[in-house]
């Protein structure tokens, strides 16, 4: 186990490299009384509100995912160590991470928890093996080249109910993330693939999007959750609300309509973008410190974002419960933002600025090239323009200079043009989940050597 002790200075370890990780990281640049030591489990700054275009060929992954590393390279006051943390202990003021078979223990002064929320299947974790969903760079690398793939089967098919069954393509959950991902999915089939294969024709796919729920996007309110699903419903998308998702297998799923009646759907593609579940370490902290968790393991942590009996630990972003903020990138870079000012004000001996006060900026969703929804402030508008702001809105928070550029050549290429850039799907991609599954849950006893 290496040890890790770092000076005088105040020591901050910041956990997650996401939006409260590094917000949070950075707003602290100018202090050169302070180290901090920025412990993740990717060796990248993931901007996940774009996963769904890697997942669609438009956007490869290094534009949205660039080196967390190289970000930080001339913040001498901040270091990276990559690994996965298993243990934060509050008493001893110490958060232990593992890389491969090394542990290495980091001290804290102060501690700024960012390690966000990954998928929630509602207790039927065994769906994941047949619905990935979109969380990590992993899950829309292989969501790609199972769509792709889907199309290639299909070109192959000795029977019609196996081309269908390889063109059908099911999207559960119609937040933001499922309608970009039927949107994009409809495009991907009526625009891009449409001259490209001989025997099928793309433009013929299936492309259904369900949610449990009457509505969709309901984050939006009535007014853009209806005018998302009339463009989606004119690309062709089959959306289908009051469809509660109860068991999906390699070929398809079973949902339960609104009448309680059961409906079995044939889909090679199957997608999960319902419901997310805090990170376990949430769990951690509130264990130690007394905090209550919600369902989604969620932490509830007091108004000033920090956890009872422990000022100098901070959560922020997807991980907390509070005041019903929602699960949205600017929520953990305030977040961290606030908690970066508390501790310069501590060691400053400056007064405290008091409660955690979240400024809504406003919430947008593509649902396909050139139409968007948008609520801002008491403004809510769709189509064009909302594309526009979402268009803008979304370079400006692309981190890097070059991966602007990129962004901007590769979205020129798909929006004006017909192409996708990236559209390169690896066997390793699709199937190494699989094998990394099975490898953890020991060999095969048919594969284990006799005698
Ligand atoms: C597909 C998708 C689309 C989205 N679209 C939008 C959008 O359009 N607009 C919007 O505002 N929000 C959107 N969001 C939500 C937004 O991305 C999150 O709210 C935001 O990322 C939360 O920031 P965070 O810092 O809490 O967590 P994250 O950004 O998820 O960062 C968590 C970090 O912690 C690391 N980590 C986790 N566990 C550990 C561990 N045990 N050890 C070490 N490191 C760990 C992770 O690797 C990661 O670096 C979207 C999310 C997804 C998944």
């Amino acid at each position: 186990m290496t040890s890790t002790s770092i000076g005088r200075k105040h020591r901050i370890v910041v956990i997650g490299s996401g939006f409260g990780g590094l917000f949070g990281t950075q707003a602290l640049r100018k202090r050169d009384d302070v180290e901090i030591t920025l412990v993740a489990r990717t060796a990248q700054h993931l901007f996940q509100p774009l996963l769904y275009q890697v997942a669609t060929g438009i956007l490869s992954e290094g534009e949205i995912a660039p080196s967390t590393r190289e970000i930080l390279a001339r913040q001498k006051n901040a270091r990276v160590i990559l690994g996965e943390v298993t243990g934060i202990d509050l008493e001893a003021r110490t958060v232990t991470s593992r890389l491969l078979d090394r542990d290495t223990v980091t001290e804290y002064d102060s501690l700024l928890v960012s390690a966000g929320a990954g998928q929630s299947y509602f207790g039927n974790d065994h769906f994941a093996e047949h619905a990935p969903g979109m969380k990590s760079v992993d899950d829309a690398l292989e969501l790609r080249g199972r769509i792709f793939g889907a199309f290639e089967l299909a070109e192959l098919a000795r029977t019609d109910e196996e081309a269908r069954r390889a063109l059908t393509f099911v999207v559960v959950g119609a937040g933001p993330t499922g309608v970009e991902m039927a949107g994009q999915i409809a495009e991907l089939a009526g625009r891009t693939l449409k001259h490209d294969f001989r025997r099928i024709d793309p433009t013929q796919a299936h492309v259904l999007l369900l949610d449990a729920a009457d509505t969709v996007l309901p984050s939006f309110g009535e007014r853009l959750g209806g005018a998302a699903r009339r463009r989606l419903t004119e690309m062709g998308v089959d959306v289908r609300t009051g469809s509660m998702v109860t068991d999906v297998d390699e070929t398809g799923l079973t949902y339960r309509d609104g009448d309680g009646g059961t409906v079995r759907l044939e889909a090679l593609t199957k997608i999960w973008a319902a419901g997310v579940q805090a990170s376990p370490l949430g769990r951690q902290l509130a264990e130690q410190s007394g905090a209550e968790t919600d369902r989604a393991g969620r932490v509830q942590v007091l108004p000033d974002l920090t956890l009872p009996g422990h000022p100098e630990v901070f959560v922020v972003g997807d991980m907390i419960a509070l005041d019903d903020l929602p699960g949205v990138a600017q929520v953990a870079i305030q977040g961290a933002r606030f908690a970066a000012r508390e501790i310069e004000s501590r060691l400053d001996g400056e007064p405290s600025q008091g409660e955690f006060h979240y400024r809504d900026k406003g919430s947008m969703a593509t649902v396909s090239r050139f139409s968007a929804v948008a609520s801002v402030g008491r403004l809510r508008f769709h189509g064009f323009l909302a594309w526009v702001l979402w268009l803008g809105v979304h370079l400006v928070y692309i981190i890097g200079f070059k991966n602007r550029v990129t962004t901007l050549l590769h979205w020129a290429v798909s929006f004006l043009g017909r192409g996708r850039a990236e559209r390169v799907a690896t066997e390793q991609q699709v199937f190494a989940r699989r094998a990394i599954e099975q490898a953890s849950r020991g060999v095969p006893d048919e594969l284990k050597e006799s005698g």
